[in-house]
């Protein structure tokens, strides 16, 4: 089955779709963690922000008992090395002032690892946070390091399956689009009418982006460029779009993006109303690769039905050299097939 249970909030995880995580000091997720107590009055706030300090060793329903060596401190030292007892007793000492904490690499406590961004992992494509280490960031990034159907793949044309397949039926029409450089990629997010019929399943297309290289190969063949129309069925399921980009004639549709293009990670820039049709972006051989994947991006959500088309779409070198000033590497290694069946639609 390829059914996903993605609600809305796993959406607002998902492939590039929020605004770039920026570094920011995280304390580290120790039993001897300090915290500031802000609120040192409430008696319940202090039990919360001693929860949070403490991480998962405290079960919200857990009695915690408050030891206040001196009253009005605003400092609240938690735990000091050993393993919280089942009845955790917390130490309220005065402390000296410190320096505030330093900046940590991210860890695997989400409460800790929260920023401005609605608690996304700084991930990135280099580095110690790129794509090797992208299952370590965070417990609900784990599928990037396990998973078994992950996206990108090679796409080996002497394996593949090939035979008769059902055409997308794509329905795009004039539409609005914000573009977002969301510190990944830039992404267009879509309001329109907007869909694909396959598999008996209408998809309504969300966003779409741009990965270079692309991160699909074919025959172990990387094209310069690639575009993910990403679109999702009211019952959760993702289906993508993948159109290869390659060097040649200016496309018309790259051309009023890139007008709109925001420079700096974190900015979007909403485009003239209705000017967005995504027909300009499809190629006229639309014959296509299919199998089934993951988001390339982290959560790497699994059961995305990946649907890569077969001829590549030109876009200008100015075009093509415009994104890869911005993101000169922005793809996820190709990943295991794993036997994983791969349909060419003949
Ligand atoms: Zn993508």
């Amino acid at each position: 089955m390829l059914w996903l249970g993605l609600g809305p909030d796993a959406w607002a995880a998902d492939e590039h779709a929020t605004p770039p995580a920026v570094k920011k000091p995280v304390a580290k997720k120790e039993p001897s963690a300090d915290v500031e107590a802000t609120s040192s009055s409430n008696p319940k706030e202090v039990g919360n922000q001693l929860r949070e300090a403490l991480g998962t060793q405290v079960a919200p329903n857990k009695k915690l008992t408050i030891v206040s060596a001196s009253k009005g401190t605003s400092k609240v030292v938690a735990g000091e090395g050993t393993p919280p007892p089942a009845h955790n007793t917390v130490r309220l000492t005065p402390r000296p002032p410190r320096p505030a904490p330093k900046p940590a690499t991210p860890v695997s406590a989400p409460e800790h690892s929260a920023d401005a961004h609605g608690g996304e992992v700084h991930w990135s494509y280099e580095g110690e946070n790129g794509p090797q280490n992208w299952g370590k960031l965070k417990p609900e990034f784990n599928l990037c390091a396990l998973g078994k159907r992950q996206s990108p793949i090679n796409i080996d044309d002497t394996t593949t399956l090939q035979g008769p397949a059902e055409p997308i039926a794509f329905n795009y029409t004039g539409s609005n689009g914000t573009v977002v450089n969301n510190g990944h990629t830039i992404q267009v997010d879509v309001q329109g009418e907007n869909s694909i019929m396959v598999r008996g399943v209408r998809f309504n297309l969300l966003q779409f982006h741009f990965h270079s290289p692309s991160e699909e190969q074919v025959n172990g063949t990387r094209a310069p460029m690639v575009a993910h129309l990403v679109h999702k069925s009211d019952e959760g399921q993702l289906a993508v779009v993948g159109i290869p980009l390659e060097a040649g004639n200016a496309n018309p549709l790259i051309e009023k993006v890139w007008t709109s293009m925001p420079l700096d990670a974190g900015d979007k820039v909403r485009m003239p109303r209705g000017m967005l049709n995504l027909n300009e972006l499809l190629p006229g051989d639309q014959r296509y690769y299919q199998f089934i994947g993951s988001l390339t991006t982290p959560p790497c959500t699994e059961g995305v039905l990946w649907m890569v088309m077969k001829q590549p779409v030109q876009i200008g070198r100015d075009q093509l050299r415009m994104f890869r000033q911005l993101y000169p590497n922005n793809a996820r290694p190709v990943q295991a097939v794993n036997n994983r069946p791969v349909r060419e639609a003949k």
